[in-house]
């Protein structure tokens, strides 16, 4: 790290291209979830700080705005250098204060990079156009400009791909931040900051307001008229609750909500790669990622050769701490997860599901200091469980048996969320349709993999509005405004 560094204390509120501890002088500790030992402090910002930070990103706003897309590109081909030289370290903490593996967090650091590459280079494609008017003499024409000063609200679950997905559009479009993180993950937003600092950001242009108290700071954001966009990831509960204070000042609102996606696997899929697919996506973060599957069905003639698969590959998992090789099961993210996963597990067997493999709390005795639940495989599971509709954000699989094409897209779209869903087929035609009849933002077809930098990533129904990511992804940044011109 270079300069000033937000390392020394608990320094990790960001106003104005400083870092600084809180007015208030309160700090909180950070936690690392495998062992509950404390990795570091953070500040514990507060009103104060909120609005210390709007005022710096609405000071701000008319230089940035004013700058042309070839130095904000600049300025965000530097901050994608120094992540990817910073990788490692940025990786290794995000292991230590959110508990996934360090592979995986190396991975969600190159994607978090590729946001910062990939809005560089679309900073310079945001085009206007020219309208044929139906009156002679006349013209029209459209701009499109920077919404604003942006509130950002970011998960735990991915403490540093989040914030890129977000800054890098919004400075890409000529906005500038203020960026309140999980209060799980404050040292990663902190760490993400410096690279953005150290790249060049110009001082109120991102500002970063730690806190563990996320309702006041958050209020002072929605409340402020200077802040014309919130964008915010996390579970649905808070962000209709966000988007309704949002709706005061009447902001543009985009939301990534929760999911409860879908796995559909036909009679002429592979069951092998199936089962293997499932299980990388299923349990990816622990599953606890919003295109997490949350119900397998499985056809039933394929059914058993699924499960095989599947239990010998979930039984096989290792959970402990993220910094050990071969561990592929971190720790969940507190005690509250784990109440969730034993309550949804004891509510599914007591309606008659059977577990297969895990079901349980892992009590091994160097696993005590974290949450780790055994990864799981439910199976028999039906519509009076509480797992069939609740997000469970877990390591569970529950699969449900299904015998024909039109009641699997039936049980499928039975649900009030609509982000990721998946299809396992072999059949060209059978998978355009499922696609098409599918009511989820996202679809997998063979692939468990369906993000990136360059694509439209977002939901449906209860799981948001607008899309993260490709072009649509700056659109949420920009207000199009109409010109007419008389001759
Ligand atoms: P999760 O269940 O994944 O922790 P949350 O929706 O609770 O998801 O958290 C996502 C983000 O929303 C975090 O940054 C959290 O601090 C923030 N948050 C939670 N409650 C509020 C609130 N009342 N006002 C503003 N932000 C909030």
């Amino acid at each position: 790290m270079t300069g000033e560094s937000h390392h020394q204390s608990a320094a990790t509120i960001y106003i104005d291209g400083r870092w600084r501890p809180a007015e208030s002088g309160a700090e909180f500790d950070v936690l690392n979830p495998a062992d509950g030992s404390a990795l570091g402090t953070a500040a514990d910002g507060s009103e104060a700080d909120a609005r210390a930070a709007v005022d710096a990103a609405a000071a701000a706003f008319a230089s940035w705005s004013g700058t042309t897309a070839y130095e904000r590109a600049t300025c965000l081909e530097r901050a994608h250098t120094l992540m990817l030289e910073r990788a490692e370290d940025l990786a290794r903490l995000m292991t230590s204060e959110q508990g996934k593996p360090l592979k995986a967090a190396r991975n969600e650091v190159r994607y978090a990079a590729d946001f910062l590459s990939w809005y560089a280079e679309e900073a310079k494609r945001v085009y206007g156009a020219t309208i044929p008017s139906s009156r002679a003499g006349h013209r029209f024409l459209t701009m499109r400009q920077p919404v604003g000063v942006v509130a950002a609200i970011t998960p735990w679950n991915y403490p540093i791909s989040m914030i890129t997905r977000k800054v890098a559009p919004a400075l890409a479009a000529g906005c500038t931040v203020v960026l309140k993180p999980a209060e799980q993950t404050p040292l990663c937003a902190a760490a993400v900051f410096q690279v953005l600092h150290d790249a060049g950001v110009p001082a109120g242009v991102v500002n970063l307001v730690t806190t563990s108290d996320p309702g006041p700071v958050g209020d002072v954001l929605l409340d402020s008229e200077a802040v014309r966009k919130l964008t915010f990831t996390g579970s649905t509960d808070v962000g209709r609750t966000l988007n309704a204070k949002a709706a005061r000042t009447v902001k543009r609102v985009s939301l990534e909500l929760g999911g409860h996606a879908p796995f559909l696997v036909f009679g002429d899929a592979d069951p092998r790669h199936a089962a293997k697919g499932l299980g990388l996506v299923k349990f990816l973060n622990t599953g606890q990622a919003c295109i997490c599957p949350n119900r397998v069905f499985v056809q039933r003639e394929l059914m058993d050769d699924f499960l095989d698969v599947l239990v010998q590959r979930v039984t096989a998992m290792k959970a402990g701490s993220g910094m050990d090789k071969d561990v592929s099961i971190g720790p969940l993210i507190d005690e509250a997860s784990m109440a969730k996963m034993q309550r949804q597990v004891k509510n599914a067997v007591e309606h008659g599901a059977k577990v297969l493999t895990g079901g349980e709390r892992l009590t091994d005795p160097q696993l005590q200091g974290g949450q780790f639940f055994a990864p799981t495989v439910l199976t028999g599971v039906t519509p009076q469980m509480d797992i069939y509709y609740e997000e469970t954000f877990g390591p569970i699989a529950p699969v449900v048996a299904f015998d024909d094409e039109e009641e699997a897209i039936a049980m499928a779209n039975d649900t009030t969320y609509g982000l990721a869903a998946y299809v396992y087929t072999q059949n060209l035609s059978r998978a355009l349709r499922v696609t098409e009849a599918l009511r989820f933002g996202i679809v997998g077809i063979n692939d468990i993999n369906p993000t990136s930098a360059a694509a439209p990533f977002g939901g449906t129904k209860h799981s948001g509005l607008g899309r993260e990511g490709g072009p649509q992804g700056i659109d949420e940044y920009l207000d199009t405004k109409l010109v007419g011109i008389s001759l």
